[in-house]
């Protein structure tokens, strides 16, 4: 799957299609850009995002270091408290990244093991140390979008807990859904409904309704994509209240939010990590076709024709309009440090973008960078001409240029077959 690495693990995202599993063709082509945008948050700050819309959630700090695991226990000052291993993927709990700690020495003693423990693929490097809550029940709670409705979907379960995805698996009835149109919203009295449909504890019933209310706002007026609570529980006294975020904003509202700190701890791969320090927008993907091109419209009909004729692309790789020499030779360079890529697709179309420009970027870059996978160019538009007897003289069997971007896409994507 091309984007699971990351990304959190979420039954509300299966139950739309957006979970972490292989994309179905049809919404391939939509993927790319949505998750370009996402902002997938740590615990902590989703926590954090949570509270700044009055969702009870347990007091705690994030910290680096086994020392300061400690010292941040003892300033929250009130054992046990839950040493929390922050990372993005589900399942933290049952892999050992989350313990209970009595007092300072066990604060050390877990802060110690769970630093820097893999968790499926994920290394912890911070840690989340709150004061522990006393739990009678968990739940489940979470908002996100059910595009093909055009409503946001609510998942509301009375058994929530490390168990979710079983429960979605085998007793999928255990989980109230409710589809809101945004228009509409979600009133008191649906909530409240709801809350009876998922067979709540009586006693949680008005905890519930408020939090989910709250919930609901988080979701709509925080732009975000997906917020989730698992376990949302009801304690022993009888409140409800947050004890796990999970929330992925929309990154395209990032001007109306101050989403600074969140946008800063995002997770890259190394391909997004060096593309982005070069000004570049890439999506990795998990073919062989490496894909460039100008403009977000032609990358995307680039990925669907490559698809089409039977490629599967290794990255979707946009340089903008206006895309001068150095950076085409960055993109290259980009491409050319992803194993998976056999092939290279260079697919422009010149308005802002010309020609020789990009000729001149492809030419420089064959100078800087070995450049090992074989090149396939379609040039067209702006000063195409120009471009085309540039490239002229360094045409090769690793550097070839068609026509269309249908017989391009087809040449990639027979080179990168032949190739692995
Ligand atoms: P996840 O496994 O990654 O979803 O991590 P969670 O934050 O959901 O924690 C997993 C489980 O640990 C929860 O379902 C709880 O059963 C337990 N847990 C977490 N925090 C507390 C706490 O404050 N008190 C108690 N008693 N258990 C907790
Ligand atoms: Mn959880």
């Amino acid at each position: 799957m091309w984007d699971g690495h990351h990304h959190p693990f979420s039954i509300a995202r299966r139950a739309v299609g957006n979970g972490p599993m292989a994309p179905s063709p049809s919404s391939s082509r939509g993927e790319p850009s949505r998750k370009a945008t996402r902002l997938d948050l740590f615990e902590y700050q989703g926590k954090q995002f949570f509270a700044s819309y009055d969702i009870p959630v347990s007091k705690g700090e994030a910290v680096t270091t086994v020392d300061d695991a400690v010292a941040a226990a003892e300033r929250i000052g009130q054992y046990p408290v839950v040493v929390k291993a922050q990372v993005q993927v589900g399942g933290r709990g049952k892999a050992g990244g989350i313990k209970l700690a009595d007092n300072a020495d066990e604060v050390r003693e877990h802060a110690t093991n769970i630093l820097g423990m893999d968790i499926k693929g994920h290394v912890v490097k911070v840690l989340w140390i709150e004061v522990a809550s006393d739990i009678a029940e968990e739940y489940y709670a979470s908002f996100t979008l059910d595009r093909s409705a055009k409503k946001h979907l609510g998942m509301l379960s009375a058994e929530g807990g490390v168990e979710i995805e079983a429960v979605a698996a085998e007793n999928p009835d255990a989980i109230a859904k409710i589809w809101i149109d945004p228009v509409d919203g979600l009133d008191e009295a649906t909530a409240r409904e709801w809350v009876k449909a998922a067979k709540l504890n009586p006693a949680a019933e008005d905890g519930a309704v408020d939090v989910l209310l709250k919930l609901y706002r988080a979701y709509t007026e925080g732009d975000a994509d997906l917020t989730e609570i698992n376990p949302l529980i009801l304690k022993p006294t009888g409140e409800v209240h947050a004890l796990d975020a999970k929330v992925t904003l929309d990154g395209n509202a990032s001007f109306r939010h101050e989403w600074s700190e969140f946008e800063a701890t995002q997770v890259r791969d190394e391909r997004e990590q060096a593309a982005h320090e070069k000004g570049l927008q890439y999506v990795g993907l998990d073919g062989s076709v490496g894909i460039i091109a100008n403009g977000a419209g032609l990358a995307m009909s680039t990925l669907d024709v490559v698809n089409q004729v039977g490629g599967s692309p290794a990255n979707f790789l946009d340089i903008g309009g206006g895309a001068n020499a150095d950076v085409m030779a960055g993109a290259l360079e980009v491409i050319n440090n992803d194993p998976a890529v056999r092939s290279i697709f260079i697919n422009i179309f010149g308005g802002i973008t010309r020609g020789e420009e990009v000729a001149n970027g492809i030419v420089e870059a064959l100078r800087r960078v070995d450049i090992d996978a074989p090149i396939v160019i379609r040039l067209d538009g702006t000063n195409a001409e120009e471009g085309r007897a540039i490239l002229e003289p360094h045409l090769s069997d690793k550097l070839q240029m068609q026509p269309t971007m249908l017989d391009a896409a087809r040449t990639a994507v027979q080179l990168a077959a032949s190739a692995s």
